[in-house]
């Protein structure tokens, strides 16, 4: 027998969210501030909640995807949380994180933390990859795993509330330089007689070729020494960068992705690190 559970918030990713609990048979009550977004589910079996203290109520179980804090702050104003399980899957940072936990704790309620690593289409997809990081109280992530587990996958990353927003802002700040790199590259070739569509598998295979760069850099952070393992040295890649930026010069290509990492490796290796890779740069941006 499931347990009912509520959700608020019907935009793109909450009817995903909605759909797969839905499809799965999952009791629920959904909410959503326009009300004209939540009335076509009462046809798919959710009951429809008028206001959110009112969904709030009829679950134990109430999961939020809002657009941001602010918005979780508002629907959940005049909701009565003691007893309840809150779930909060609406991106913020870790310090909105850990404060929304203690808001929660306060107001009588568990609360636990998402950050979602998928998108709509992939959202109760199995197999598509897609997951939630989940971070605060362990207590509440154990006993509600199975019904959480329905729309993606889920990894727990710990007790700190503030844990999941802070993987999945380092997974996205990570995917930031990638497309930045990625554009660089296409402008590169743009208006030359290489097709898009060529170019899109090498980029593809080039990067995934490379993604293990970040075990090289875990083994430098874990073990403290820099040059472990390292086959391209900074004092080459310094050098190799000229031949980046003469390149973007060539083909009339801005450098302005590029110049400001290469700025830090340069500053590294004016340190006198010559010998290492690039994992001192952490250095430089963390001091
Ligand atoms: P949408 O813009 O599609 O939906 C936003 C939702 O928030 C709507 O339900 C909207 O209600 C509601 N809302 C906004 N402001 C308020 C408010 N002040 N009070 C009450 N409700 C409010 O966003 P998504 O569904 O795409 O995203 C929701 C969350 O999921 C975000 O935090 C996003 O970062 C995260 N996410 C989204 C992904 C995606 O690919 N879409 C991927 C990973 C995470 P109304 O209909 O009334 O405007």
């Amino acid at each position: 027998e499931k347990s009912r559970l509520t959700l608020l918030g019907l935009g793109a990713m909450g009817t995903a969210l909605a759909r797969a609990w839905l499809a799965a048979g999952h009791p629920l009550t959904v909410w959503n501030r326009t009300s004209s977004r939540a009335e076509p589910f009462a046809a798919e079996g959710a009951a429809v909640a008028g206001t959110a203290a009112e969904a709030v109520a009829a679950s134990d179980l109430v999961v939020v995807c809002l657009l941001d804090d602010v918005s979780v702050g508002e629907a959940l104003a005049d909701a009565d949380l003691r007893g309840k399980d809150l779930v909060d899957l609406t991106t913020g940072t870790p310090a909105q994180a850990r404060a929304r936990a203690e808001w929660a704790e306060k107001r009588g309620a568990r609360f636990l933390d998402g950050g979602i690593m998928a998108v709509p289409p992939t959202i109760g997809t199995p197999g598509s990859g897609g997951y939630v990081f989940y971070s605060g109280s362990r207590a509440l992530f154990e006993a509600r795993h199975s019904a959480l587990a329905i729309p993606a996958g889920t990894r727990y990353v710990g007790e700190d509330p503030g844990f999941a927003a802070l993987h999945d802002v380092a997974l996205l700040s990570a995917m930031t330089g990638m497309f930045a790199g990625v554009s660089h590259a296409f402008a590169l070739i743009r208006d030359k007689d290489i097709a898009p569509k060529d170019f899109a598998p090498l980029v593809v295979d080039w990067l995934t070729a490379m993604a293990p760069y970040a075990y090289g850099v875990a083994d430098h952070l874990e073990s403290g020494d820099y040059t472990k393992g390292v086959v391209s040295n900074l004092a080459m890649m310094v050098e190799g960068n000229s031949t980046l930026l003469r390149t973007a010069g060539e083909q009339g290509v801005s450098a302005e992705l590029l110049t400001p990492f290469m700025a830090l490796m340069e500053r590294r290796l004016a340190d006198g690190h010559g010998d290492e890779g690039t994992t001192g740069v952490i250095d430089l941006l963390t001091r």
